[in-house]
């Protein structure tokens, strides 16, 4: 699949790109997306679902949907894309409650984390004439719910779509529009392989940061106090990591767990290399390591995919 062009001439250049946006979950990712939709004018309306009245209250009060409910069902009535926005182990059962009532020509997405599972959940639920084009935002913070959500969330910051083979083209461009005109990257993947570089890229990352965390908290020769008091030696990193909201990353796991499995496997020998290294006093197998992931960190960099800390102003 090619990215669509967005010169001038192009019908999804300019304009609202859809009629009615139906929001089913209102917290980071969807907040964010409903805030910058708004803020670019690509939809006329942006309704949402949330699971409790209070979120629906608060998405409200806070202006980024028009209509609000506690209804999935209700919600996406006419709407011409649907975007699932709750935790990936939630998403079968949304699509199972909303699928009738999708109106026919439009099209269903969503922003889960994983992909594959996505597809097998919601997959079998969506009715003809609906165009299933599953996506994940590669962007995000540790705070979760509608306050967390901000317009520039996904602004440089690459959107991985995996519509499925056969998958209606101009609804397809339609939608990379869309992410597009949120100063996204789009990019087109099959699910299983997105699986596979989240998993080293995003979901191994969690994980170890969840565990060493966890590993710091229990030590007993250490107190909790001195593990919070000496935390900028590299723990904080870890830390901001770890305060990611528990629900979406079990369901991360779950969800993921060949992939994931796979990587942890590989992780586990490799550490088991560096253990050898250290304890047989080896200097130059940690050397070599270490020169080789500065190289990789600076072409992060690079590629502008980090935040890079500014030196302190005298
Ligand atoms: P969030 O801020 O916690 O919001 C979750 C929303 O889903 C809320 O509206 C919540 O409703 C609703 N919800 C929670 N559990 C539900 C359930 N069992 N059934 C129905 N609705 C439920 O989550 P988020 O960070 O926006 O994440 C949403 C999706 O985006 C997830 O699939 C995640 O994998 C993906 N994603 C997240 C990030 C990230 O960094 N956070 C990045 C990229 C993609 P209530 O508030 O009413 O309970």
């Amino acid at each position: 699949m090619s990215i669509p062009d967005l010169t001038e001439e192009s019908e999804f250049a300019s304009g609202a790109l859809y009629k009615r946006v139906a929001l089913l979950g209102v917290g980071l990712i969807n907040g964010s997306l409903a805030w910058g939709i708004l803020r670019h004018g690509l939809a006329d309306e942006v309704v949402g679902y949330s699971r409790s009245q209070g979120s629906v209250d608060r998405a409200l009060e806070l202006g980024f949907i028009s209509e609000g409910s506690t209804d999935a069902a209700e919600i996406v009535k006419d709407a011409d894309l649907v975007v699932i926005g709750t935790p990936v182990g939630a998403s079968g059962e949304m699509a199972a409650l909303i699928a009738a009532n999708l109106k026919p020509g439009s099209t269903l997405t969503d922003v889960g984390s994983v992909k594959s599972a996505v597809v097998r959940d919601v997959g079998p639920h969506v009715p003809e004439g609906v165009h299933f084009i599953p996506g994940h935002p590669v962007a995000g913070t540790e705070n979760s719910g509608p306050d967390a959500g901000f317009a520039e969330l996904f602004e440089d910051h690459w959107c991985i779509l995996t519509p499925p083979p056969g998958t209606d083209q101009t609804a397809v461009d339609r939608l990379a529009a869309l992410w597009q005109r949120l100063n996204s990257k789009v990019e087109f993947m099959d699910a299983k392989h997105h699986d596979l570089v989240l998993a080293v890229t995003s979901h191994l990352p969690h994980l170890i940061a969840y565990n060493i965390v966890g590993t710091a908290n229990d030590m007993e020769e250490v107190t909790r106090s001195e593990v919070i008091k000496y935390a900028g030696g590299g723990f904080h990193d870890f830390t901001r990591i770890a305060a990611s909201d528990p629900t979406m990353w079990r369901d991360v796991f779950l969800n993921n767990k060949e992939a994931v499995l796979e990587m942890l496997g590989r992780f586990s020998e490799d550490l088991t290399a560096l253990q050898r290294a250290i304890r047989w006093g080896d200097g130059d197998i940690l050397f070599d390591l270490f020169t080789r992931t500065r190289k990789i960190r600076r072409e992060v960099v690079a590629a502008g995919q980090a935040e890079v800390p500014k030196p302190p102003e005298d």
